[in-house]
C-alpha cells in the first residue's frame, strides 16, 4: 500500500505579500521536488473543499463568514494574518484536502498520507485567525475521525515550532482528542505550559512540553520516545494526526532548534511504530510550518520516505542533552499526575 500526498498547485493561491516568510514558495519548492524527483512512489491525493459543515465544528458560524466575505478582495483579519483573494477558497481546500487523506487511509486504499497544504491551521481559534492560520486544519481532522469514522480516541502530536494554541482550546475539556506539544519557549503565541494539562473530562488529555531553543534529533527523538511513547500506549490512540511544522528545522528563521531532515525521518519512524501498536498504523500529517526552504524541502522528503519505507528501527545515537532533562521536570511532574512514565 502507497503513501497519500494530498498536492495541488492552488495551495500557492494564498498570498500574504511578497516578502511574507508563510509564502507560496513553500508550496513551490514541495510541489517541484514532487513532480521533478519523488522520493518515493506516492498516490497523489486531490483536495476537494471542506463544506461549511465541516469547518464548523470547530469554528463559529460568524467567523467562517468573516472569512468567506474576504473572498475577492484583501482583508487583515490579525496582525499575522492577512486573507486575500483567494484565501477563503485556499483554506477550504487545505482542510478538505486533509479530510480526503483520512478518508483514504480509514478505507485503506493508502498506508498513511501527508497533506502538503497552506496556510497552515494550529494557531486559528474558533472564532479567529492568528499566526498565519484561517481554519484549523488538524482539529478539523480530529472531529471528521470522531463525528463520521466513530473514532473514540485521536492523538493529535503538534511538533511545529509553535504551541498549537487553537487545537488546545478546541478539545482542552475532551478526552476522546488528546493533545502532545512540543514547542520552543518563549515564543509566539505564548501559550502552551506544561501546567495546562486539560480541564473536566479532559483533564489530563493536553500534554504541553515547552523548550529553550537549541534542542535536536537525540531531544526530540528522547520526547517522542521516552515521553509519548508511554503515555500513547497507555491512551491506545486508534488514529495519529501530526500538525507537522518544519520551523523546528536547523536554520529556520524563526525558530532556534535543530532538527535534521534524517532527525525528522526519525520522528515519523517513532510516530509510525506508535500508530502500528494501537492505530493499524493509521497516521496522517498536515503541513504547518516551516519557513527556511531548503531545510522544508529536505525534511518533507525524508518523512516521505519514512512513510514509505516504514518501521525502520528508531535510534538517534546520541543521548538527549542534559539541558533537556532539566526543563523536563516540571512537564513529566504534571504528566505523571495521570500517565504511568518510567524515568528515562
Ligand atoms: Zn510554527
Amino acid at each position: 500500500m502507497k503513501t497519500g500526498v494530498v498536492t495541488d498547485k492552488r495551495f500557492m493561491d494564498h498570498d500574504m505579500g511578497a516578502y511574507h516568510v508563510e509564502s507560496p514558495h513553500r508550496i513551490e519548492v514541495l510541489n517541484r521536488m514532487l513532480e521533478e524527483d519523488p522520493p518515493i512512489p506516492y498516490l497523489p491525493i486531490e483536495p476537494r473543499p471542506a463544506t461549511d459543515e465541516e469547518v464548523g465544528w470547530v469554528h463559529e458560524k460568524g467567523y467562517i463568514d468573516l472569512v468567506r466575505s474576504t473572498a475577492g478582495k484583501t482583508v487583515p483579519l490579525d496582525m499575522d494574518a492577512t486573507a486575500g483573494p483567494k484565501t477563503f477558497a485556499t483554506a477550504l481546500l487545505a482542510a478538505g484536502g486533509f479530510l480526503k487523506s483520512l478518508d483514504l487511509v480509514m478505507d485503506g486504499t493508502v498506508r498513511n498520507a501527508f497533506a502538503i497544504v497552506r496556510p497552515p491551521g494550529h494557531h486559528a481559534e474558533a472564532s479567529q485567525a492568528l499566526g498565519f492560520c484561517f481554519f484549523n486544519n488538524v482539529a478539523i481532522g480530529a472531529e471528521h475521525l470522531v463525528r463520521n469514522h466513530g473514532l473514540r480516541r485521536v492523538l493529535v502530536v503538534d511538533w511545529d515550532l509553535h504551541h498549537g494554541n487553537g487545537t488546545e482550546h478546541a478539545f482542552y475539556a475532551r478526552r476522546d482528542v488528546m493533545y502532545f506539544s512540543t514547542h520552543q519557549v518563549p515564543l509566539y503565541p505564548g501559550t502552551g505550559a506544561a501546567r495546562d494539562f486539560g480541564a473536566g473530562d479532559g483533564l489530563g488529555f493536553n500534554l504541553n512540553v515547552p523548550l529553550l531553543a537549541g534542542k535536536g534529533d537525540a531531544d526530540y527523538l528522547h520526547l517522542f520516545e521516552k515521553i509519548l511513547g508511554p503515555v500513547a500506549a497507555q491512551f491506545e490512540p486508534e488514529f495519529i494526526l501530526v500538525s507537522a511544522g518544519f520551523d523546528i528545522a536547523a536554520g529556520d528563521p524563526l525558530g532556534g532548534m535543530a532538527v535534521t531532515p534524517a532527525g525528522f525521518g526519525l520522528l515519523t519512524a517513532s510516530l509510525m511504530a506508535m500508530a502500528e501498536r494501537t492505530a493499524a498504523g493509521r497516521l496522517a500529517l498536515v503541513l504547518e510550518g516551516g519557513y527556511d526552504l531548503r531545510a522544508l524541502r529536505d525534511s518533507v522528503r525524508e518523512v516521505l520516505k519514512t512513510l514509505a519505507g516504514g518501521g525502520s528501527p528508531v535510534s538517534a545515537g546520541l543521548p538527549a542533552s542534559e539541558a533537556l532533562r532539566v526543563e523536563l521536570e516540571d512537564p513529566l511532574r504534571t504528566f505523571r499526575r495521570k500517565w504511568d512514565i518510567p524515568a528515562a
